[in-house]
C-alpha cells in the first residue's frame, strides 16, 4: 500500500500518518519526492483497509501497489534513486565504473591494481576478501587481513571500497571496513543475509543470482529496502544457459526492464558475465549502450598468477582503453536520452 500526501501536507500530518501505520503493526517508509511525500507501507500481518488512512488530514491518495515487490517499484517511487558511496553517486547522469582484482591476494598486488584504477579517474575499487568458491580447496580469500589491505587502499588513493560479505559474520566486518557491501550471485536469495544488509547503514551492491528471474532479483532487493536501507544498486552478472562459448550469458535485456519497473540503479558485470578477458570490453560497451548506470570489472597486473578468475581479468592497459571507450559511448547515449525520456 502507498499513501501519497498532498503537496502542502505539514510535517505534523505526515507524522500522524506514520503513527497510525505503526499502531496497526505495519512499517512506514517515508519516500520524499520532488512534488510530494509518499509513505510506503510494508508488513506481513494481513491486509489493510484503505479507509483507515483516506480521511486523515494531509492524505491525498491511498493506492494498492499491484506488483509483488513494493518499495523497489516505480509505482511507489517514480524518481530514480541515487546511491551514495562516499563521494561517488551511482544512478545519476554520470557513468559509474567499479574496477579491481577478483581477490585481495597480497598488499603489493592490490596496491598495483589500485594505482591503475585511480589513474583512470575511477572512484570505486572492488576486491574480494571473502570468496564464494565452487571448490572448498580453492583460494577462499584472506578475510580480515584483506579488509585491512582494502582500508589502506582507501587511505592511499581515496578509492571507495566495494567488497563481498558471504555470511552474517563477514557482513559485520565488511560493514565496518568497506564503503559498499556486495551480496554475490550465490547469496541473492540468502534472505537472512539480505535482511541483515538491510539493517546496516552502508549501500549494498546486489548481484543477480545465476538462475534468478527479474522478479526474484527485485524481491531480493525488496528484503533489503523493507528493513530500512534504501541504498541498493542491482547488478547483472550473467545467467546460466546451454551456451558453451561463454562462462555465463550476460542478459543485457534486463537493463531496460529494470529501469522501467524499478527506480534502483543497475550495473553490469561483463567479467563474470563472460569469463574471458577478450569479451569484457565489447560487452561493457554494449552495457553502456543499453543504458546501464555503469559497469563493474576485474583487473589484474599478472592475471596468469591470479588466485581467482585470472582468465577474465583485464590487463591495466585494457582498463585504460575501456574507460576511454565507455566514456565516449556514454556521452552519446546520454545526449540521446536527454532528448527523449530518461527511462
Ligand atoms: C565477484 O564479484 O567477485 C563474484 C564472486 O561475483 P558473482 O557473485 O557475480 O559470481
Ligand atoms: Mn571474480
Amino acid at each position: 500500500m502507498l499513501i501519497t500526501m498532498h503537496p502542502q501536507a505539514t510535517q505534523e500530518e505526515i507524522k500522524e500518518v506514520v503513527k497510525q501505520i505503526e499502531s496497526i503493526g505495519f512499517k512506514p517508509h517515508l519516500i520524499p519526492g520532488a512534488q510530494r511525500t509518499a509513505i510506503g507501507i510494508t508488513g506481513n500481518t494481513g491486509t489493510i483497509d484503505p479507509v483507515t488512512f483516506e480521511y486523515l488530514p494531509g492524505v491525498s491518495d491511498v493506492i494498492r501497489v499491484s506488483k509483488p515487490y513494493k518499495l523497489v517499484s516505480r509505482e511507489v517511487k517514480p524518481e530514480n534513486t541515487v546511491v551514495k558511496v562516499g563521494s561517488v553517486s551511482i544512478g545519476t547522469d554520470d557513468l559509474t565504473i567499479i574496477a579491481g582484482p577478483c581477490s585481495v591476494e597480497t598488499l603489493e598486488q592490490t596496491m598495483a591494481v589500485a594505482e591503475v584504477v585511480h589513474s583512470c579517474g575511477i572512484g570505486l575499487f572492488r576486491a574480494g576478501a571473502y570468496k564464494p568458491r565452487t571448490s572448498p580447496y580453492a583460494f577462499q580469500g584472506l578475510g580480515l587481513e584483506a579488509l585491512k589491505i582494502l582500508a589502506e587502499v582507501r587511505d592511499r588513493y581515496g578509492l571507495q571500497i566495494v567488497t563481498e560479505a558471504l555470511d552474517e559474520k563477514s557482513l559485520e566486518l565488511v560493514e565496518k571496513y568497506a564503503d559498499m557491501i556486495q551480496i554475490g550471485a550465490r547469496n541473492m536469495q540468502n534472505f537472512s543475509l539480505l535482511r541483515q544488509a538491510g539493517q546496516t547503514k552502508k549501500p549494498v551492491l546486489l548481484k543477480r543470482g545465476m538462475s534468478a528471474t527479474l522478479e526474484e532479483l527485485l524481491l531480493a532487493a525488496e528484503y533489503i529496502l523493507s528493513e530500512g536501507n534504501y541504498q541498493v544498486v542491482l547488478c547483472e552478472r550473467g545467467v546460466r544457459t546451454f551456451a558453451d562459448h561463454t562462462r555465463n550469458t550476460l542478459d543485457l535485456s534486463i537493463v531496460p526492464s529494470v529501469h522501467r519497473l524499478s527506480h534502483l540503479p543497475i550495473l553490469v558485470d561483463p567479467s563474470h558475465g563472460t569469463g574471458r578477458r577478450e569479451k569484457v570490453i565489447p560487452m561493457a560497451r554494449a552495457a553502456v549502450a543499453v543504458g546501464a548506470d555503469g559497469v563493474i570489472v576485474e583487473v589484474h597486473c599478472q592475471p596468469e598468477k591470479a588466485l581467482s578468475d585470472g582468465p577474465q581479468a583485464l590487463l591495466p592497459d585494457m582498463l585504460v582503453d575501456m574507460v576511454d571507450q565507455l566514456r565516449q559511448i556514454h556521452a552519446v547515449i546520454h545526449k540521446e536520452r536527454s532528448k527523449t525520456q530518461k527511462v
